[in-house]
């Protein structure tokens, strides 16, 4: 089964897709999270990718595409996967659909996040990660702190902010680009009739962990 995470920055695609991957038994694929594993190992990917990261751009297709074909072929992934932050563009999401006709795949479901932008922001501008690249946890100050400031419950490990939600411009960024060529996939995956649109936002009390547990239900039914 092939899951899709769609949804702006800080609407907790994160949150729901590590939740489901536990769920479910099958890998969390986040490129975001790749990305950030190769520039603290300084790899040759992470080099190159951190330059338009940084800036809040989106990393060329030449880098991204063939790095999530490739985590697609392992072995972990054989029954299936939840993408979390691609595809990005429609050119992503014609070259996911080629990819996943050869291996005799198809996506499956396509979870669409919405919250208002207000707390978008709030949510990112709050957002923690652990520092350990096999942990990843994440926190929010305000709405899910750790037990110790500062320190990931999980682990131990010290909790930071990332370079590009600390700052305003890199967040104005990626939003903008957010809207210009991400959200265009909502109607694309519309027309392939997978698409699943679900509110989380504190105004109706309805959280990440929310969204999940119903999902599973969902599947777990049909
Ligand atoms: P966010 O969704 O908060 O921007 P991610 O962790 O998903 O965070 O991604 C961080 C950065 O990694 C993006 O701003 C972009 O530069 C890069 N990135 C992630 N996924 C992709 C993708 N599918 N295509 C191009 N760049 C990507
Ligand atoms: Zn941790």
């Amino acid at each position: 089964m092939i899951i899709i995470m769609l949804g702006a920055q800080g609407t907790g695609k994160g949150t729901v897709a590590g939740l489901l991957s536990k769920s479910l038994n099958i890998p969390q694929i986040s490129t975001g999270d790749i990305f950030r594993k190769n520039i603290s190992e300084k790899t040759k990917l992470g080099i190159e990718a951190d330059k338009y990261i940084s800036k809040g751009e989106l990393v060329p297709d030449n880098i991204t595409v063939p790095m999530i074909e490739d985590r697609l072929k392992c072995e972990d992934a054989k029954n299936g996967a939840i993408l979390d932050g691609f595809p990005r563009t429609i050119e992503q999401a014609e070259e996911l659909d080629k990819m996943l006709r050869k291996m005799e795949k198809e996506v499956n479901l396509v979870i669409n996040l919405i919250t208002p932008k207000e707390e978008i922001i709030d949510r990112m501008l709050t957002r923690r990660v652990c520092t350990n690249q096999d942990c990843k946890a994440t926190y929010n100050t305000k709405l899910h702190p750790p037990k110790v400031e500062g320190i990931c419950d999980i682990c131990g490990s010290p909790l930071k902010q990332r370079a590009d939600d600390s700052d305003p411009e890199a967040i104005r960024k990626r939003l903008e680009i957010y809207d210009e060529k991400t959200s265009p996939l909502v109607d694309y995956y519309k027309k392939q009739n997978v698409l699943k649109t679900e509110e989380i936002s504190i105004s109706i009390n309805r959280m990440g962990a929310d969204v999940a547990k119903d999902i599973v239900k969902e599947l777990k039914n049909d």
